[in-house]
């Protein structure tokens, strides 16, 4: 890709404004997660493990995410994931190094597989790309190698237990897995991929297994309770958090 017609052509993935891929108004309306109230998955709830999580495989022993998918995140996610728009995946990597806490040293990044039309047809392994470059922040090893995807069922616009069924089909392990692995995802939605993945992962060896990705599904309910978080070296003042509706 011609890296300077790309510069001269950027607008916000947002709001479309010439420039930024995303414009610093849009930079300071991301909607970060605050601190997890459930401690397992990440979620913004009362207990911990919450509902949401308490189904899925144990073999997943934590995640955490950086933002909810609302707003210029999800416009973010959308131009990375269909418009093959690589620089997304650097800005993904500094807010999920921004809200995240750096996995235990040794740990092992473990992108989550995706089908390998679907990474075609969009350009870019989203998940790929970001193992890669938190990999490079972080000062962490990344295998790509272990986890395969066997089954290329999307997942898209089905409920938690179709999910839930589904992932635990559609990815195998390879080999022998590193004692601690932290997969690496673009969008954490019900969490039925990670603790399929987590579960592969357990069998071939994992003693522990957590995950990371940028954005997280929130639902409308969820959204309204959300006690949004800031990050200083991405986020700007902290009155630039307020909370919007969602779209
Ligand atoms: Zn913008
Ligand atoms: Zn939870």
């Amino acid at each position: 890709m011609d890296l300077l017609a790309l510069v001269a052509d950027q607008r916000c993935v947002a709001c479309a404004a010439p420039g930024r891929l995303v414009c610093a108004a849009c930079r300071r309306a991301l909607p970060w997660l605050g601190p997890p109230g459930c401690l397992r998955c990440g979620a913004a709830a009362a207990v911990s493990p919450c509902p949401t999580c308490a189904g899925l495989d144990p073999a997943l022993a934590w995640v955490r995410t950086a933002v909810a998918l609302h707003g210029p995140a999800r416009d973010a996610v959308r131009a990375w994931k269909d418009q093959a728009r690589t620089p997304v995946g650097r800005l993904a990597a500094r807010c999920v190094v921004a809200a995240v806490p750096p996995p235990a040293p040794g740990s092992v990044l473990v992108p989550v597989p995706a089908a390998p039309e679907r990474a075609a047809w969009r350009g870019v392994d989203g998940p790929a790309d970001l193992a890669r470059r938190l990999g490079r922040r972080w000062g962490l090893a990344v295998r790509g190698d272990i986890l395969v995807r066997r089954d290329e069922r999307p997942q898209r616009g089905r409920g938690a237990a179709a999910r839930r069924r589904l992932a635990g089909a559609a990815y195998a392990a390879c080999g022998t897995a590193p004692r601690r692995c932290v997969l690496v995802d673009d969008v954490m939605t019900t969490g039925a991929t990670l603790a399929a993945c987590a579960a592969r992962l357990a069998g071939a060896g994992a003693a522990e297994v957590g995950a990371v990705a940028f954005a997280r599904v929130v639902t409308e309910s969820q959204w309204t309770g959300l006690p949004l978080g800031g990050s200083e070296e991405y986020c700007g003042p902290k009155e630039s958090t307020t909370r919007r509706s969602p779209r």
